[in-house]
């Protein structure tokens, strides 16, 4: 597995990929990687020729206050496992080549960073679209992995890879989860032992509403009133927003007609957990 630090290096491996023929399939992460990780670099690998992974803690989409100095890293750990997923190529840029003296552009998308994790983090996605916009101009990938367990920034990446006529593939890949239930997160090593058996109020409060919807619930407040009750009866979290959203506009609805997704965020001391659950109105819920 090559490991690449600089765009130039990065723009040559790429290059001589296509000259060959082949596909470029991508898993960009800020690293601490664990198995949803994983997931998103097995379903790259099926839908591309060559898979290549980036590890980069943006700080763009860090507001101030927040995580970017205590974020986890473990690059040795991290290396071996892209390379035992089977990655030809691990982009570990520093942030003097993403971001060095005199960078000035910022990518700014609409309407869909504006509800959700966009209320509390208001210049969050325009870190992240501006972050995978380089990414892929230095990797040139036919297809990119994004997982669902961050539903917004799936949607955000979307609309900007089709506002803006990128030529690229974007996958959503389902949430994996911890036996008990927790999405998976680089963030939940922030989480206490207390905190970390409280934080399975997320998913248990989603189960409840998927449960909810299938016995033909398809009021938003009642479903937000339900998921409320389960996660506040947690002191150890606070509530940053329970929401159901158009899955496409993400705009809150009141009625469920078409999919919905429910998108929620708790504090915890350390940490801000997010999790969600796509809501059919007929049929399975996932
Ligand atoms: P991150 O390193 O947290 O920026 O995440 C990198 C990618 O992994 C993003 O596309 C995330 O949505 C995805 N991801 C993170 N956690 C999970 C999970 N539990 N299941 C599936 N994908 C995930």
């Amino acid at each position: 597995m090559d490991i690449l630090h600089s765009v130039a290096e990065m723009h040559r491996f790429a290059d001589r990929v296509h000259h060959s023929g082949r596909t470029i399939g991508f898993v960009p992460t800020m690293g601490f990687l664990h198995e949803g990780h994983v997931s998103l670099m097995h379903i790259a690998r099926q839908h591309a020729d060559v898979l290549v992974v980036s590890i980069f803690v943006n700080p763009t989409q860090f507001g101030p206050g927040e995580d970017f100095e205590s974020y986890p890293r473990d690059f040795e750990r991290d290396r071996r496992m892209v390379a035992a997923a089977g990655a030809d190529c691990l982009y570990y840029p520093d942030a003097n080549e993403m971001y060095p003296d005199g960078y000035q552009t910022m990518v700014c998308v609409r309407d869909v960073t504006r509800n959700l994790c966009g209320l509390s983090r208001p210049t969050h996605f325009e870190g992240v679209a501006t972050v995978v916009t380089k990414l892929f101009n230095a990797v040139k990938p036919q297809c990119a992995v994004f997982g669902q367990k961050d539903f917004q920034q799936l949607v955000v990446i979307k609309r900007m890879v089709k506002d803006l006529n990128m030529d690229i593939d974007i996958i959503g890949a389902p949430i994996v989860r911890e036996p008990d239930g927790i999405a998976m997160s680089s963030r939940n090593k922030y989480l206490g032992p207390a905190e970390r058996q409280a934080a399975r109020c997320l998913s248990r409060a989603l189960d409840a509403v998927r449960a909810r919807v299938q016995a033909g619930e398809h009021a938003a407040q009642a479903l937000i009133s339900l998921a409320t009750d389960i996660i506040s009866a947690e002191p150890l979290g606070r509530i940053d927003y329970i929401r159901v959203c158009d899955v496409e506009t993400l705009r809150d609805v009141e009625l469920l007609e078409n999919d919905a997704v429910m998108a929620v965020a708790v504090f915890f001391e350390k940490a801000r957990l997010i999790d969600n659950a796509v809501l059919h109105v007929n049929g399975q819920q996932s």
